[in-house]
């Protein structure tokens, strides 16, 4: 590991002052994907600014929505009384990822930014776009079974690893920043990009901002929401492939729903073709097989991933029998 400078801000502007002066600073809030990183030499920024001491670690109810501060740790969100009430789904992805130790210390603002699980990513002799821009792709021809289906470009097609990301697309969540120009709001459909030519951006935030928080809209999906995540062992592994739904039920006619899969693209994968295929008809397993059909549409899979076509769309007609609770 190289030598690096320690920070620790105490107020937001002074964290922007410091990315701003120094392209080299990373901020550090939970640490355990960063860390790990610049301990196998993956990333070496020379300063870390903490921003464990930022007053982003509340969660509130407010009118419309609900208010998760980027510092606050996934445990904490999970487990809180108002995202178990307003938005189960949430709650429910961030239980799926990692282990119970790591989300003690993993936070909001740093689960949006974990970076891939690439195996070629983390393999500092490998070929890499997204580590060393223009070095190549050692995962094209490489052992490429976690990767994507969907949205790969010929720089890359590695996968964002994250449930909770997966959960706030279905979810239509706004990532809330703050840079040298001042606030703005990202809806997380626009946060985390596609590869294509630059893979070593994976998302939309600019190097001097930092996330303050984020806002989820109130619904009604929280009688019927479940996050389905196939992986090799059953806790303490990443996605092969994982779905988030959120329904609407009128009786047994989905009056509205939300879809989202994980494990697929460099990006959480939004599912608005399928969603608008049952929007307004019946909880039918039938249904969701073609909807599952038409979710499927334009996957490319690898030498090693061939399975996960199969895998994506059985995972999805087992989470939407699994939410609308239709048995047959
Ligand atoms: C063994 C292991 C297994 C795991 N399994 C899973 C899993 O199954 N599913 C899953 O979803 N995740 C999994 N994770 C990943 C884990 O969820 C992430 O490491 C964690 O969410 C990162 O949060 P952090 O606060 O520790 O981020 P850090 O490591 O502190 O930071 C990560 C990145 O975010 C940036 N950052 C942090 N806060 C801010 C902010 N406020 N504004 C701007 N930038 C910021 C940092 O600069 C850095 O680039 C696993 C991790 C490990 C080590």
């Amino acid at each position: 590991m190289n030598n690096f400078q320690y920070k620790r801000v105490s107020s937001p502007a002074a964290a922007i002052a410091e990315l701003s002066k120094d392209p080299a600073a990373k901020l550090v809030a939970g640490g355990t994907n960063l860390i790990d990183l610049m301990k196998y030499g993956v990333m070496a920024p020379d300063k870390l600014v903490d921003v464990n001491h930022l007053s982003f670690d509340a969660i509130k109810k407010e009118e419309r929505s609900l208010y998760i501060g980027a510092t606050v740790r996934n445990a904490v969100a999970a487990g809180n009384a108002d995202v178990l009430k307003y938005q189960p789904l949430l709650s429910q992805a961030m239980l799926a990822g990692a282990s119970a130790q790591l989300r003690n210390k993993a936070t909001m603002g740093g689960n949006l930014l974990q970076r891939t699980r690439c195996g070629y990513f983390y393999d500092i002799s490998a070929p890499c776009n997204k580590r060393v821009p223009g070095s190549g792709c050692a995962a094209l021809e490489g052992y490429n079974r976690m990767h994507a289906i969907f949205g790969a470009s010929s720089s890359c097609i590695a996968v964002n690893p994250s449930d909770m990301n997966v959960a706030l697309t279905a979810l239509d969540a706004t990532i809330l920043v703050s840079g040298p120009k001042g606030d703005r709001k990202i809806p997380v459909s626009e946060f985390h990009r596609l590869p294509g030519t630059h893979p070593e951006l994976d998302t939309t935030l600019d190097r001097k901002e930092i996330i303050t928080g984020l806002v989820i809209p109130d619904n009604n999906f929280a009688a019927h929401t479940t996050y389905l995540k196939v992986r090799d062992r059953i806790s303490y592994a990443f996605a092969l492939i994982s779905v988030a739904v959120a329904i609407d039920l009128d009786g047994t006619a989905i009056r509205d729903i939300r879809l989202a899969m994980g494990g697929v693209a460099h990006k959480p994968w939004r599912l608005t073709e399928a969603e608008q295929l049952l929007k307004g008809k019946q909880a039918t397993v039938e249904n969701f097989k073609m909807a599952a059909e038409l979710a499927m549409k334009g996957a490319k899979a690898y030498e090693h991933n061939a399975f996960k076509l199969k895998l994506a769309p059985n995972t999805m007609i087992q989470a939407l029998k699994t939410a609308s609770g239709v048995k047959a």
